[in-house]
C-alpha cells in the first residue's frame, strides 16, 4: 500500500494530524478478524476541529472560484491514481465486491467533482436586480448565493467514498469549511481519503475530520457547527434533527429507504428477474435504494418471475471482493446478519415462504445468501422496517392500482421502480408514487448521474444531495440592493390621511383590472384636489423624485 494512504493518527484539525483517544478495533467482514484499529477523537478534539472549521471560513469563503477549482481538481486527479489502493481498503473493511468499489463508489466519486467542477460559478453566479416596480424604480443590486459557514458532515459505511464526496465536495466548491466525520465502520477509508485532501493543499482548518462513533456524531450535532449533512439510519437521523433543533439549526437528511419494484404485468420478466436481483444483492444488500420489496401485478406474473429470480440469486458467487468474479460480499458486521435472519425468520412465522437462501452459512466472515420469499405478509419486520441484506421479498398485488397503494403503504419514501414494456405507462404510475426517485427498467442507478438530485420523502429524509441542489442547500441567498444617497423614500414618514388614499388607490393602479386601474388613476391624477386634506400629493412628502 502506499504511504499516502497511511497514516499514524486519527484526525486532521487546522491542517494536523493528531492522535485520538478512545480505541475502536477494525473487524473485516470478510475474515471476522481484526485487521486494523483508531482511536475516537475526544469530546474537546471534536471543539477544536469546528473552531478551526470557522476560524478558516472567511478567507476561504472570500477566495477566488479559481482557487476553490484547482484544490478540487488536485483532489480528482489523486483519487484516480490511488483508485486501486482505496478499493482494497474498502474490501476489506467494508467487504465490498470489485465491480462496486468502481461503479458506486469510485466512478460516481469522480464525477461528483467533475460536475461540480462545471456547475458551481453558474449555479452561484449573483443575479442582477435592476428595474424594480414602482414606487422602487432606481434601486439597483443583486441576489448572491452565499456559503453557509463551518458545516459538518457525518456518513455512513456502505459507500464510503461516493456519499462522503457527495457531501463533501458541493460544500467545498460553493466556499464553506468542513467537519468531517466517516463511519466507525470504514475509518480506514476514511483516513485514506482524508490523506488524499490534505495532499490536495487545502488551507488548515478548511477541511477538518474527526473519527469515531455515534458520541463523536453527537458531539459534532452539540457544537457551533452552521448545518450538518447526515447520511446514515432513520434512527440516527431523527436524533440528529433534534439535537441540531436544540440550537436553532437545521440539517440536510439522507436516511433509510425501503423502495418498492413495481413489476407490470406487459414486464420483460426476464430483465426484471436479473434487475430485482442486482437491486436487491449489490453491496450484499447494503444499499439505502436497493430493491427492498418486489410488487408484481398478477398471480400469474409473480410466480413466474418468483422462478427466474430464485435461478438468478442461485448463481451468484459469495466471496471476498479480493476475487474480481465475486458477485456478492458479506454484510457488514455479526450483528447486522443476525438483525436480517430475524427478519427472515419472522416473514416465515407470520407465512411467507422462503424460496431460496434463509440459512446462515457455516465458516468466517459474515455472509448471508440471496434470500427469496413469495407471499410476505405486509405485517411483517421485512416488510415495514427496512432490511439491509439480501433480501428479496416478492407479493403479488391483484391491479396495478393495489400494487401502487402498496408500494406507498410504508413511512419511506427515497426510490422505487416500475418495469414494463410501455415507459410511457410507467411513467404515469411513477407519478403516484411517493419517491424520490423513480426509475423505469431500472433501479437506483441515478446515484452515478450526478445531474439527479438525490433525497427521499418521509422518513427517507430532508433536503437534497447531488445536482445543483446540493450547491442550493448549501447556500443561502443574499441580497444587497443600494439606492441613491440623499432621498426619503415616499413609504417613510410623515404618513398623513393623503398618503394612506394615495397608497389604497395604487393598489388598484398597479394590479386591478382596467376598470379599477382607469378609476384610480383619476383619482390619482385628475382630480387630487378631491382629496382634501391638505396632504393631497403623497410625493409633496419627499424631498426627491424616487
Ligand atoms: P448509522 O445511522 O448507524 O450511522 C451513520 C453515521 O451516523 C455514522 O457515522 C454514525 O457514527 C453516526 N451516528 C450514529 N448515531 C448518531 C447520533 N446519535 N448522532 C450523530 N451521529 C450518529 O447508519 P449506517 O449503518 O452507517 O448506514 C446504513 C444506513 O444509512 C441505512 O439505513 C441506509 O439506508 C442509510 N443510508 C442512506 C443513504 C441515503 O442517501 N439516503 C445512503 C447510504 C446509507
Amino acid at each position: 500500500m502506499s504511504t499516502i494512504l497511511r497514516t499514524e493518527s486519527e484526525c486532521l484539525i487546522n491542517g494536523e494530524w493528531v492522535p485520538g483517544d478512545e480505541e475502536f478495533a477494525v473487524i473485516s467482514p470478510v475474515t471476522g478478524e481484526k485487521i486494523g484499529s483508531f482511536r475516537a477523537a475526544t469530546p474537546e478534539q471534536v471543539t477544536a476541529a469546528v473552531t478551526a472549521a470557522w476560524q478558516a471560513f472567511p478567507a476561504y469563503a472570500a477566495s477566488l472560484w479559481t482557487a476553490r477549482e484547482r484544490l478540487l481538481r488536485r483532489l480528482r486527479n489523486l483519487l484516480l491514481v490511488h483508485q486501486d489502493e482505496l478499493a482494497d481498503i474498502m474490501i476489506d473493511e467494508v467487504g465490498k465486491t470489485r465491480v462496486d468499489t468502481v461503479t458506486a463508489d469510485i466512478m460516481p466519486a469522480v464525477e461528483t467533482i467533475d460536475y461540480y467542477l462545471r456547475r458551481t460559478p453558474a449555479v452561484l453566479a449573483p443575479r442582477t436586480l435592476r428595474h424594480f416596480k414602482p414606487p422602487l424604480w432606481g434601486k439597483w443590486g443583486r441576489i448572491e448565493r452565499v456559503p453557509l459557514g463551518a458545516v459538518g458532515i457525518i456518513s455512513p459505511w456502505n459507500f464510503p467514498v461516493s456519499l462522503a464526496i457527495a457531501a463533501i465536495i458541493p460544500a467545498l466548491a460553493a466556499g464553506n469549511t468542513v467537519v468531517w466525520k466517516p463511519s466507525e465502520q470504514a475509518t480506514l477509508t476514511g483516513l485514506a481519503m482524508a490523506r488524499l485532501f490534505a495532499k490536495a493543499g487545502f488551507p488548515p482548518g478548511v477541511f477538518n475530520v474527526v473519527t469515531g462513533g455515534p458520541a463523536v456524531g453527537a458531539a459534532l450535532t452539540a457544537s457551533d457547527i452552521e448545518t450538518l449533512v447526515f447520511i446514515g439510519g432513520t434512527a440516527a437521523g431523527m436524533k440528529v434533527l433534534q439535537a441540531m433543533a436544540a440550537h436553532g439549526k437545521t440539517a440536510i437528511l439522507e436516511l433509510g429507504g425501503n423502495d418498492p419494484m413495481i413489476v407490470l404485468e406487459d414486464a420483460d420478466l426476464d430483465q426484471a428477474a436479473v434487475g430485482a436481483v442486482w437491486g436487491a444483492c449489490a453491496n450484499a444488500g447494503q444499499i439505502c435504494s436497493g430493491v427492498k420489496r418486489v410488487i408484481v401485478v398478477g398471480r400469474k406474473t409473480a410466480d413466474a418471475l418468483a422462478t427466474k429470480i430464485v435461478q438468478v440469486a442461485s448463481g451468484l458467487k459469495m466471496g471476498s471482493g479480493r476475487d474480481p468474479a465475486v458477485a456478492i460480499g458479506p454484510l457488514i458486521s455479526a450483528q447486522a446478519r443476525e438483525r436480517i435472519h430475524a427478519f427472515v425468520v419472522d416473514a416465515a412465522a407470520r407465512g411467507g415462504h422462503v424460496l431460496a437462501g434463509g440459512a446462515i452459512p457455516p465458516g468466517p466472515g459474515f455472509f448471508y445468501p440471496p434470500t427469496v420469499l413469495a407471499d410476505v405478509p405486509v405485517d411483517s419486520r421485512l416488510w415495514q422496517e427496512e432490511a439491509f441484506g439480501p433480501l428479496i421479498p416478492i407479493v403479488a398485488a391483484e391491479t396495478e392500482a393495489n400494487a401502487i397503494d402498496l408500494a406507498n403503504s410504508t413511512p419511506f419514501g427515497l426510490s422505487a421502480s416500475v418495469w414494463t414494456r410501455d415507459p410511457e405507462h410507467g411513467m404515469a404510475v411513477a407519478r403516484r408514487l411517493r419517491a424520490g426517485t423513480v426509475m423505469i427498467n431500472d433501479h437506483s442507478s441515478t446515484w452515478g448521474d450526478i445531474r439527479c438530485p438525490w433525497g427521499g420523502f418521509g422518513l427517507s429524509g430532508q433536503g437534497r444531495i447531488h445536482g445543483d441542489e446540493a450547491l442550493l442547500e448549501l447556500t443561502a441567498p443574499q441580497v444587497v440592493v443600494a439606492d441613491k444617497p440623499g432621498k426619503p423614500k415616499m413609504w417613510w414618514y410623515p404618513y398623513s390621511a393623503g398618503k394612506a388614499r394615495f397608497f389604497r388607490a395604487s393598489v388598484d393602479l398597479l394590479y386591478g383590472g382596467l376598470a379599477s386601474k382607469a378609476a384610480s388613476l383619476a383619482a390619482l391624477v385628475l382630480k387630487p384636489s378631491r382629496q382634501g386634506d391638505g396632504a393631497t400629493d403623497p410625493w409633496k412628502t419627499t424631498t426627491g423624485e424616487d
